[in-house]
């Protein structure tokens, strides 16, 4: 059940010695998802579109979170990843679960703002929305892209303690609004589904169990074969490479210098990879230079949406 919100304090990012997962309150873990999510897109937004040699030849190791990139980001900066969840965040509060028109609303206004990066598949399901105000696209066997799954850690968090049948209505009302591909739908919600394990403080076997689940529903997710490197912005590539850093590292810092020193979509990598670890490890995990190099502004939206969404729990399930 939800932990009582004091035990969250935004002044408090310390680093525990070895933290001990299976104690981490669920506070913690909601957060941590959050931060993670942006500090793992700001940081692999440097190395977006490199390969690994690139990196390896102009940083060594990238481990610090220092703009630049293909985007000539400030540091600290994040991109569309973090910035489509909290317009999808903020969509969620405002009518207390997921509404399709209010999420086409959303990222609609986002667009509007005139966005740093967005993806083609994105800009075309928003243009359809205003011209016909339809909220699902058609469906596209190339739409397999990443962008809803990117975008979708808010679903997690306000539906945490929902049925896995009611986040998967949910996650396609808010994915098909741009991608209506069912590869895409199966990543996206496998995801959610290992971010709601982890929100509950389940284990790492138990999420590998979940990938695993995703796997032999669809093979071509396979992530045991041979290192993922360069991944494209195709849904399979990017959990792929997710995936081998996630289940072959053992520590926040280390899962997510891992993922974004691979190069290709790194701050989509970075960005998915950073609520896995952060849903796991907790907030007390991620490095403190690392968030203390955020931009201050998006970390605080990230803490008060991420607790916000989680008490939404009991308007979404009146039953509860
Ligand atoms: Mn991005
Ligand atoms: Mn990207």
């Amino acid at each position: 059940m939800a932990q009582p919100i004091s035990d969250y304090d935004p002044t408090d990012d310390g680093i525990r010695p070895g933290p001990d997962e299976s104690v981490v309150p669920l506070t913690r873990r909601v957060v941590g998802a959050y931060l993670g999510l942006a500090v793992g897109d700001a940081l692999g937004a440097t190395t977006e579109f490199m390969t690994p040699s690139e990196i390896r030849h102009q940083y060594g190791v990238h481990d610090r979170i220092r703009g630049g990139g293909w985007l000539k980001l400030k540091p600290g900066a994040v991109t569309d990843d973090t910035e489509m969840s909290l317009a999808l965040g903020d969509a969620i509060i405002a009518k207390c679960g997921v509404q399709a028109d209010a999420v086409a609303d959303a990222f609609s206004n986002w667009m509007r703002t005139k966005p740093v990066d967005i993806g083609n598949t994105v800009r075309r399901g928003i243009v359809r929305y205003r011209s016909s105000g339809v909220t699902e696209m058609p469906e596209n066997e190339h739409d397999a892209g990443n962008g809803a799954c990117m975008r979708s850690l808010p679903v997690a968090i306000a539906y945490w303690n929902a049925s896995p049948e009611q986040r998967r209505v949910v996650s396609r009302l808010q994915s098909h609004v741009t991608h209506n591909n069912p590869q895409a739908d199966a990543g996206t919600e496998c995801l959610l589904e290992m971010l709601v394990a982890a929100f509950h403080g389940d284990s790492k076997a138990r999420l590998r169990e979940l990938a695993d689940g995703l796997v032999a529903h669809d093979a071509s997710y396979r992530f045991d074969v041979r290192r993922a490197e360069n991944p494209s912005g195709w849904i399979v590539e990017t959990l792929r490479t997710v995936f081998q850093a996630f289940f072959t590292n053992d520590c926040f810092e280390s899962i997510l210098t891992d993922v974004v020193n691979r190069g290709g979509d790194a701050d989509t990598t970075g960005a998915i990879a950073g609520m896995l670890a952060g849903a796991h490890f907790g907030a007390g995990a991620i490095p403190a230079h690392w968030l203390k190099a955020l931009d201050a502004d998006v970390r605080r939206r990230c803490e008060d949406q991420a607790l916000t969404l989680m008490q939404l729990d009991a308007d979404i399930r009146p039953d509860s």
